[in-house]
């Protein structure tokens, strides 16, 4: 009898099964949907939520059921992420070596806190967007395409 009542305690939070691949063309446009993604909504409906916790992708929109787990972003979003950060660090850790030349220990006790913290504030909504982003291209695969 356990067993017959497991499955229902993971459920999504309102009981939304997942819903059919939503068709690129009738999705928002592709700012709408990058928007919603970067604020961890639902790109599809912008009510639910994209993640469960901090990087785990919800299997479908608790909302509209939108299968969002199905936009495997993979390594896209940390690559992305390294690519916006360094673009900010780089250049500020040169203004700030030209400007003060402060020493190797000041400049590791500033920039490598810094960088840290803005991969791991960037990498979260970075992935939303990645998600949005491949279901409006229709980027989408099934845990049994590999
Ligand atoms: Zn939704």
């Amino acid at each position: 009898m356990a067993l017959v009542h497991s499955h229902v305690d993971q459920l999504p939070a309102h009981g939304v099964a997942a819903g059919p691949i939503p068709d690129p063309a009738t999705m928002p446009p592709l700012p709408t949907v990058i928007g919603r993604g970067l604020r961890n909504r639902c790109p599809v409906c912008g009510e639910g939520h994209v993640f469960d916790g901090y990087l785990t992708v919800v299997p479908a929109c608790d909302h509209c059921g939108a299968p969002l787990s199905l936009a495997r972003a993979d390594d896209a979003p940390p690559w992305l992420t390294i690519l916006i950060v360094g673009h900010l660090v780089v250049p500020l850790l040169y203004i700030v070596d030209q400007a003060y030349s402060p020493s190797l220990l000041v400049m590791s006790a500033i920039f490598l806190p810094l960088t840290t913290v803005l991969a791991l504030a960037l990498l979260r909504p970075v992935k939303g967007a990645m998600v949005g982003l491949m279901l409006k291209l229709g980027m989408l695969k099934s845990e049994s395409d590999g």
